[in-house]
């Protein structure tokens, strides 16, 4: 019958109740771990293509769980997002590296990853400003990183925190550039000043002459309109070669830093490329 059938209790199975207990389990987890700071910023550098010297580097968090070890953002940033713990998290990561990238040379500024959920919130621009003002740091050295999601909402909100973030001189990046819909229109409509084409161009570019030649294009684009180009993804130095070739602004990937914590960086250095 209807209601003896099993497809009433089908959402009570126990794989998905397994799935419903993993996930509030994995919230409770991450709450916890805002609480106790359980979460820590990873840097790696973008190194401008002519001249081989860092210019910027971008802060990539990683959630150190108690029993489950280091924790990709991939992994917790989604179920972030869906509980509204990104808006916490996210003020604690703009926080964390203003902070330590004052303890960078000055020429070089930070990059920092913001969702579309914060994004959308009114009234972030005025938070991102009142951070700086708490940590000192210049608004020329910040650059935010928005994803082509973020503008896909394009809500009123968001319109205006990009006016307020741009108008104060921070810098507004469009990270992995061409893998959506409407990039081009994007580039016309909102106030970017940088754009990072996704490492999947990079990394066809060797074989692929098409992806070659929207790496060329994007960095010719990029002249005209006055934005800085980025090739993110560079791991050999065969592609580092061919990024630089193509006339692109900065380069960055594996080849030339790896993501590291503040304190490696600080016993490295910010080392100056020969090319
Ligand atoms: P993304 O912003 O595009 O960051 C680049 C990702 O590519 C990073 O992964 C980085 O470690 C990795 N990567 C860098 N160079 C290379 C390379 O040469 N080859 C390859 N295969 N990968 C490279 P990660 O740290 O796992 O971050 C993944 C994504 O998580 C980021 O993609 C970003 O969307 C998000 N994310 C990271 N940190 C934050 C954050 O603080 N806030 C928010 N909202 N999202 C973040
Ligand atoms: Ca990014
Ligand atoms: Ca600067
Ligand atoms: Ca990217």
């Amino acid at each position: 019958s209807k209601t003896g059938g099993r497809g009433v209790y089908s959402v009570f199975e126990p794989s998905m109740s397994d799935a419903f207990e993993a996930r509030r389990r994995t919230e409770a987890d991450l709450r916890a771990a805002l609480e106790e700071e359980q979460f820590e910023l990873h840097y790696q550098s973008l190194v401008d293509a002519r001249e081989g010297h860092v210019v910027c580097v971008e802060a990539l968090v990683r959630w150190r769980h108690p029993t489950r070890g280091l924790i990709p953002p991939l992994s917790f940033i989604p179920l972030a997002e869906d509980t509204g713990l990104i808006l916490p998290l996210g003020r604690w990561i703009l926080e964390r590296a203003c902070r330590d990238a004052q303890a960078w040379p000055e020429t070089v500024d930070v990059a920092v990853n913001v969702s579309s959920v914060q994004m959308r919130q009114k009234g972030f621009g005025a938070e991102v400003l009142a951070v700086l003002a708490e940590t000192g740091l210049a608004a020329a050295r910040l650059e935010i990183e928005i994803t082509e999601s973020s503008l896909l909402e394009g809500s009123e909100a968001t319109q205006e925190n990009l006016a307020a973030l741009h108008d104060a001189g921070i810098r507004i990046a469009m990270d992995d550039f061409g893998t959506g819909y409407s990039s081009l229109s994007y580039l016309r409509r909102f106030p970017i000043d940088k754009i990072k084409i996704d490492r999947s161009f990079m990394s066809e570019a060797a074989t692929s002459a098409d992806a070659r030649a929207i790496i060329r294009a994007v960095a010719g684009l990029g002249i005209s309109l006055g934005i800085t180009t980025v090739v993110e993804g560079v791991e050999t130095a065969q592609q580092l070669e061919l990024a630089r070739s193509e006339g692109v602004g900065q380069v960055q990937g594996y080849l030339l830093s790896r993501p590291q914590p503040q304190a490696m960086l600080s016993r490295t250095g910010l080392p100056q490329h020969r090319w």
